[in-house]
């Protein structure tokens, strides 16, 4: 009888969740420091800075150093305003409203509608814009407007300078996609094939972060018939070939499960 309650409750939910709109109020994504694992950066907060809240980073020769993302996202602009303002920028859309801004780039490294997780280098430090030297003018937004900066969710130094340390990606690098199946939920199953049990499913449009990836069944989907499978959490599986993750076979840095 309790079992059998919870599963009219769960199925309840399921059938609610299916209903109802996108929440406009998702929680913040862990931001990480921009930088690959392990190093320091010197990260400046000041008053007069445009817009407040950015900070600019620095470390000694730092002229073409690699800039990371500092969450899992979709890159939605790739631009070069010349000589001035931000330069060559790239910003990334992480969803809930949520996007984070890195200027004065010296190069690109990726491309507008691009996934991307923790860690993937989207391009390097440079001078370009309305710079007088190289660094990383960074900034993190909610609906277009900058809020102070958190990295893990700490709120960086304001008003000053400070020493961060990147613990971004150290434990290897995710990727993330998102689910399109042109309307139906997405079956999740314990293993990566579709002889493996449903333990679930996801809705259509949902983002996930994809932590290895592995092959299984060969599956026919909305990105045509592949046999890699996306870990999207422990003992949870998808196919692949109904995600987007910009890529049309393995992701570049995701490891194997
Ligand atoms: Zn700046």
């Amino acid at each position: 009888m309790r079992r059998r309650w919870w599963s009219l409750l769960a199925a309840a939910l399921l059938t609610a969740g299916t209903l109802l709109p996108a929440s406009p109020a998702m929680a913040a994504p862990t931001f990480k420091v921009p930088f690959p694992c392990g190093q320091s950066w010197s990260g400046q907060t000041r008053s007069d800075h445009s817009p407040a809240y950015a900070i600019d980073f620095n470390r000694t020769d730092d002229l073409g150093d690699p800039v990371v993302a500092s969450a899992p996202g979709t890159v939605d602009r790739v631009t070069d305003l010349g000589g001035t303002s931000y330069g060559r920028y790239v910003r990334i859309d992480h969803g809930g409203g949520y996007t984070t801004y890195y200027a004065h780039l010296n190069g690109f490294n990726v491309s507008v509608g691009q996934t991307v997780g923790y860690g993937k280098v989207i391009g390097w430090v440079g001078s370009t814009g309305g710079s007088t030297g190289p660094h990383l003018h960074y900034e993190q937004r909610v609906n277009g407007n900058d809020i102070q900066v958190r990295f893990n969710g700490s709120l960086a130094l304001y008003w000053g300078t400070k020493t961060y340390s990147s613990d971004n990606a150290c434990s290897g690098t995710t990727g993330s996609g998102t689910v399109n199946t042109a309307g139906a939920n997405l079956t999740v199953r314990s293993g990566p094939g579709t002889g493996y049990a449903a333990v679930g499913s996801v809705a259509d449009g949902t983002r996930v972060t994809i932590y290895c990836q592995t092959s299984g069944t060969t599956v026919t989907g909305t990105y045509g018939t592949s046999s890699i499978w996306d870990r999207i959490g422990t003992g949870r599986y998808i196919a692949d070939a109904y995600v987007y993750t910009g890529h049309d076979s393995w992701i570049p840095n995701v490891p194997r499960c």
